[in-house]
């Protein structure tokens, strides 16, 4: 990487390691200080950002955790309840 900061965008690639935060810290470095200057590399940062956290956290509910099983959620232990709703 050569010149000044503000001179050379961010690749995709570099951005999307950043998110990650995979990328070697000298090239986390000048990326910070370029995204300083730069609203456009902001914005594209925050959309993977986004992408990101929607691969890990997808909306069609929690991850099951392996090993836990399932929660029963059936009617409390003792006739009393079972028998006033069933009334
Ligand atoms: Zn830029």
């Amino acid at each position: 990487m050569a010149g000044n900061p503000w001179e050379a965008h961010a690749g995709e690639d570099e951005l999307e390691q950043y998110a990650m935060g995979v990328l070697d810290e000298t090239a986390a470095g000048s990326l910070e200080e370029h995204l300083l200057l730069c609203t456009g590399c902001q914005k594209r940062l925050a959309e993977l950002d986004e992408f990101l956290k929607a691969i890990r956290n997808p909306a069609t509910g929690p991850i099951p955790v392996p090993g836990k099983g399932t929660p029963q959620k059936s009617a409390p232990p003792g006739s009393a309840w079972a028998k006033r709703h069933a009334e």
